[in-house]
């Protein structure tokens, strides 16, 4: 049997946060793996477009972003292995990760796991999910060209995804449960001023409706039932991190984030949080980058025995 190979660091996810602690990682000496179940980039890549990280004075789409990404841990020599994460055993001196193909070793491990967005739990949003639902404008803007669509949600990532489909939908309604949005001002301004954007405040999403496709939407408006008929919806009401597989091992809030430190450090001594996992007052790019720097340069002092 080969010997087991140990890294410094393990990092799972390889959005932002885990990117930049490869980098930081292999910049100071240490081996890294990433462990990341889909593509490098995370959810940045089903983003239409990052106009707040600094240096991109035009902006740049998601996809491009991820394969920067990509080509940075490529220039490092970071190995990145597509795996999906099942269990984990973080309490020893030595952690280890296993996941469908295989187990994996490390000094420290870093959590940079992310989000996924939540679920409205709806009668016939599951059944119509990718027939009709959708949870990812950039992945299916295209196919909504010249139909009627909904927008559900009134943060940032709602108002900001409703600016892109609206440039695809012959007519876009943004369904928000309250009567103010929650995200910035520069988006709703944007967005209200679009000429084929309707706002139903005070809107809440009772049912999806369909066969094969979505046709329409049951939905309670100013306290009254309402029909909406639509062709797409895009569900944007907040996200859920990924940590099912933590649950008894490291700190997690009622909600399931990964109580950690400014340090990113959590319960788990050798145990980093970094990025939209972790419970933090703001969860964008940039913060999740700085986590990832931080929580590889504070491995590298636990692994100097500093
Ligand atoms: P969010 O800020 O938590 O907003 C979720 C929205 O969905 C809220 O308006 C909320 O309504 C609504 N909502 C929640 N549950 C609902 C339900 N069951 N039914 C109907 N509506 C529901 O989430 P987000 O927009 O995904 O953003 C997440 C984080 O990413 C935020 O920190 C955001 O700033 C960041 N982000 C930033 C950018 C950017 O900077 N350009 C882009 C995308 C995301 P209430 O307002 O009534 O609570």
């Amino acid at each position: 049997m080969p010997e087991e190979k140990v890294y410094d660091i393990l990092i799972i996810g390889g959005g932002p946060a885990g990117v930049t602690a490869a980098v930081y990682a292999a910049r100071a000496g240490h081996s890294a793996l990433i462990l990341e179940k889909m593509l490098v980039g995370g959810e940045v890549v089903s983003t239409e477009r990052l106009d707040n990280f600094p240096g991109f004075p035009d902006g740049i789409t998601g996809p491009e972003f991820g394969q920067l990404l990509d080509r940075q841990l490529q220039r490092f020599k970071i190995p990145v292995e597509s795996v999906l994460v099942e269990r984990v055993s973080l309490t020893g001196e030595l952690k280890k990760v296993f996941t469908v193909t295989g187990e994996f070793a490390g000094r420290t491990v870093i959590v940079a796991t992310g989000t996924v967005p939540s679920l409205l739990n709806v009668p016939g949003e599951a059944e119509l999910k990718g027939r009709g639902v959708s949870y990812c404008a950039t992945c299916d803007a295209a196919f909504f060209r010249g139909k009627d669509i909904a927008v559900v949600g009134g943060g940032d990532a709602a108002l900001e995804e409703a600016i892109f489909l609206a440039g695809f939908a012959r007519k876009l309604y943004l369904l928000h449960r309250r009567d103010a949005f929650r995200g910035v001002k520069v988006l709703q301004e944007k967005l209200l001023a679009l000429p084929n954007v309707e706002v139903l405040w005070n809107s809440t999403v009772q049912r999806m409706e369909g066969e094969k496709l979505l046709t329409g939407l049951q939905i309670l408006r100013e306290g009254v039932r309402e029909n909406l008929s639509v062709q797409g919806v895009f569900v944007y009401v907040g996200r859920i991190p990924n940590t099912e597989f933590l649950r008894g091992q490291a700190e997690l809030t009622e909600t399931g984030y990964v109580i950690a430190n400014e340090k990113t450090e959590t319960s788990l001594p050798g145990v980093y949080a970094a990025g939209d996992v972790r419970v933090k007052e703001l969860r964008q790019v940039i913060t999740a980058a700085a986590d990832g720097a931080i929580a590889a340069t504070m491995a590298g002092r636990l692994l100097h025995g500093l």
